[in-house]
């Protein structure tokens, strides 16, 4: 038995810990989830009883390997791969790939435990997984990139299947990225299996929408918060940070709502412009040029600036929606968000708000959406992607967007009815943690040791 007066949990993240060192973003991500599943399995003493706990901590699968490459100049590069196969329960391993110098073994966990909940949210019928390489994808040439990639796919294809794991994009990885992986896999393969990879272009096998689809799946859910609280898009002031895919989209739905989009950023700063994001130039920077933040300003001129080194908290704001990477947001981020008199935070990235973050916002009344449920619309998209490929169809724009939306108000309306029935309403933390969990755990329950 623990302790009296440590959590009920201790004992269990402790071995955690030791079983898994120095893999501290996969140990906040675990606690984070630990920390809502109280009043669950009070309710449900058969999870306890079978051990659910440790074994949905322990990925199912993972994989790591050698991704030898040639550059432009001939010499060869060394780097590392992973595919982290958490968890199959609900359906097959589903989830992106990361490109970056930062993924390490406990990164891809920390992401492949908090996809395994998020969709389960989505309730589409998909397991959760992870992958990706500390590959630096900028500064390289387009050759370099198709031949990494295709170096990547000579091994992780042994992996991946439509009926067993089916990757996907993240941070460093795009269309470019997937429509390299994608070739590969059907020239090793021999088999043309849209249903192994999504976020495919419209030509072949993709999802009208899967491009939009987490950064409109952001603000849609933003939006289900604010009107927990009787307000609504029009006219909100609000600072978005990243400047990738899922902000872009961010930015073009929240505008398109009737909200002021002041920020966005990159590793190197932020761009503040008064009069609102101009996006088409801002798209044109980051993905027709490829290049930093900072020209943004230098082509806009007169109303925006760029600040080196600083955050976009410090922007007053009402709705701040976190894309750019996982604990960008830290209390001192938080206290500046208070400051400016943030009413509503949903996280577009995975885990961009630290634990302490988080406790500060809902302290101070800030309705909040966790990652897992507020960035869902992506993955999402996804299972529909699959589910075309299975049928051999393609749907219209509209019919994808009108799904989106419906499965963002159903993800939030989960979240809130199970924070209201656990006695938590309006943390959402908790309403996600819990839902996932249970969707989960009961199937595994069902489906034996
Ligand atoms: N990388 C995205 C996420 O974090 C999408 C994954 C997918 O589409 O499989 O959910």
């Amino acid at each position: 038995m623990p302790h009296p007066t440590s959590p009920w949990h201790a004992a269990l993240e402790e071995q955690l810990v030791r079983r898994n060192p120095g893999e501290a973003e996969f140990h906040q991500a675990v606690r984070e989830v630990l920390e809502s599943l109280g009043p669950l399995l009070d309710a449900r003493p058969e999870f306890r009883r079978a051990a659910l706990l440790e074994r949905i901590t322990e990925p199912e699968r993972q994989v790591m390997f050698r991704v030898p490459w040639q550059d432009d100049s001939g010499a060869v590069q060394v780097n590392r791969g992973f595919r982290v196969e958490f968890n199959s329960a609900l359906g097959p391993y589903k989830g992106g790939l990361r490109f970056h110098p930062s993924v390490n073994l406990g990164i891809v966990k920390f992401l492949g435990f908090e996809q395994i909940f998020k969709n389960a949210l989505t309730g589409l019928g998909i397991g959760g997984g992870k992958g990706g390489s500390d590959f630096d994808p900028r500064g390289r040439s387009d050759a370099e990139v198709m031949r990494f990639c295709q170096s990547f796919m000579t091994e992780l294809h042994r992996h991946i299947g439509a009926h067993t794991d089916v990757p996907a994009g993240d941070i460093g990885v795009g269309s470019r990225e997937i429509g390299y992986l994608f070739g590969q896999y059907r020239r090793i393969t021999n088999r043309w299996e849209g249903g192994a990879l999504t976020g495919k272009g419209l030509l072949w096998g993709g999802s009208a929408a899967r491009t939009q689809a987490t950064g409109y799946g952001v603000v849609l859910f933003a939006g289900h918060l604010l009107r927990s609280r009787g307000q609504d898009w029009d006219g909100r002031q609000v600072v978005v940070s990243g400047s990738g895919n899922v902000a872009l989209y961010a930015i073009e739905k929240a505008q398109a709502l009737g909200a002021n989009v002041v920020t966005a950023s990159d590793s190197g700063g932020y761009v503040v412009d008064d009069k609102g994001i101009d996006l088409a130039l801002l798209k044109q920077v980051k993905e027709r040029d490829r290049a930093r933040i900072s020209a943004y300003a230098q082509a806009r001129g007169g109303s925006a600036r760029y600040v080196a080194g600083g955050r976009v908290w410090d922007v007053p704001a009402d709705v701040a929606l976190p894309c750019a990477t996982q604990n960008e947001l830290d209390a001192d981020g938080a206290r500046a968000l208070l400051r400016g008199g943030v009413k509503a935070v949903a996280e577009g990235a995975n885990m961009p708000a630290t634990p302490g973050a988080v406790r500060l916002l809902q302290e101070n009344g800030v309705v909040f959406g966790p990652g897992k449920a507020a960035n869902a619309g992506g993955v999402a998209v996804s299972a529909l992607e699959m589910r075309q490929n299975a049928a051999r169809e393609q749907w219209s724009g509209a019919r994808a967007e009108d799904e989106l939306d419906a499965i963002m108000r159903s993800v939030h309306d989960t979240c809130a009815a199970t924070a209201e029935r656990y006695g938590v309403p309006g943390d959402y933390v908790a309403g996600a943690n819990i839902a996932g969990f249970e969707r989960v755990a009961e199937a595994m329950l069902a489906q034996g040791v």
